[in-house]
């Protein structure tokens, strides 16, 4: 598949019914959850795309493209309730074929309209009654065994809102870990954090035995950051490299990994230089079209994804660094960039 493509389809969306997707929650996409040539994707389901999918092959305007599509299938898990009675699926979703994804605390100090990040809805999911506010370590791991026994789940990632303590969260998933490795010994683990006042907690983590980490930025330009995360970005990009630095000493290099988002404005040569200063930290730049989710500021201001051409010229150019680097995002073992149905960057050969 080219990347022009792929491109075209993360942007423009396609037409199809996929039992598996999101509408609403942290971070900056939601879409359905297919398998495109053997990948995860991640893609907007849109009724008037040009791109339709039908008997598991892609059309572009009656066109047929010659790539395969498989909408993920609906998890067994999702059938099942926890011993306290909470359906699994208000517990963790299933992302991608086999990603397992959880937000463990699902409110965030920052989610007033004057702080709140503008791409995110971590709270809407919660309003809408689709999940709850705080999983136990005990219901994560019992939807965690289940997952995997289930459906054959390889992988997991555990995000957070960020809480009023001054580990902004992090420790919570320290338990979180350890309960899920001891009902499923051996899973991949991705725990995704802002960066925490007390860098020990990244050792806890990994003692813990989360595989790999995301601490996301989103932009490394700072009016950008004022803009869009006024919340966020009172957290100074001297804590963020402070702790990308630490994460990568503890948990190696390759092993620690941001979002930068495509459609923020940042000038492209800017984003693409930044992602270069990443790689040379041993950080991986998970570069990520933006796509306004139902209950953002964004969306509501009236903002729209941004040019497939822009995101194909800056996932190709930091495809290249990466390869250059010998860093590729399979080789995180858990995580958004080992998944990868939300960036190109795998389409890419990253
Ligand atoms: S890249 Fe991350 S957010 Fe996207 S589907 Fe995969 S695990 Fe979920």
């Amino acid at each position: 598949m080219s990347l022009a493509t792929r491109a075209e389809m993360a942007v423009y969306g396609v037409q199809v019914d996929a039992p598996v997707r999101r509408s609403k929650g942290a971070g900056p996409s939601d879409d359905g959850h297919l398998v495109v040539d053997g990948a995860n994707a991640t893609l907007p389901i849109v009724a008037d795309s040009p791109y339709q999918v039908r008997d598991g092959a892609v059309f572009r305007n009656g066109l047929n493209l010659g790539l395969s599509v498989e909408p993920v299938r609906r998890p067994r898990f999702y059938d099942l309730t926890t011993a306290d009675g909470v359906p699994y699926q208000q517990i963790a979703l299933l992302h991608g074929k086999d990603v397992l994804a959880t937000t463990v605390v699902q409110t965030c100090i920052r989610y007033d309209e004057s702080t709140r990040c503008r791409f995110c809805s971590i709270e809407e999911s919660l309003r809408a009654g689709a999940t709850i506010a705080a999983k136990t370590p005990a219901q994560l791991a019992e939807v965690a065994e289940a997952a995997v026994r289930l459906d054959g789940v390889t992988q997991m990632v555990m995000t957070t809102g960020t809480t009023t303590g001054r580990d902004r969260g992090a420790r919570n998933l320290v338990r979180s870990v350890r309960a899920v490795l001891a009902a499923v010994p051996g899973l991949p683990i991705q725990v995704q954090i802002e960066p925490p006042g007390d860098l020990s907690v990244l050792t806890e983590l990994r003692d813990a035995g989360a595989t790999s980490i995301g601490i996301h930025v989103e932009s490394l330009d700072d009016a950008v950051r004022r803009k869009w995360m006024p919340g966020k970005s009172t957290v100074s990009l001297a804590e963020y490299e402070a702790a990308w630095d630490e994460a990568v000493r503890v948990f190696g290099r390759n092993r620690v990994s941001t979002y930068l988002l495509i459609g923020l404005g940042e000038d492209p040569d800017e984003l693409v230089a930044g992602a270069g200063r990443l790689i040379e930290r041993g950080v991986y730049p998970f570069v990520v079209p933006l796509r306004p989710m139902l209950g953002t500021l964004a969306r509501a201001d009236g903002v729209v994804a941004p040019e497939p051409a822009l995101v194909r010229d800056i996932t190709a150019r930091v495809a290249a660094l990466l390869a250059d680097a010998e860093m590729r995002g399979a080789d995180q073992g858990a995580g958004c960039a080992a998944c990868g149905a939300c960036s190109l960057l795998s389409a890419a050969g990253a």
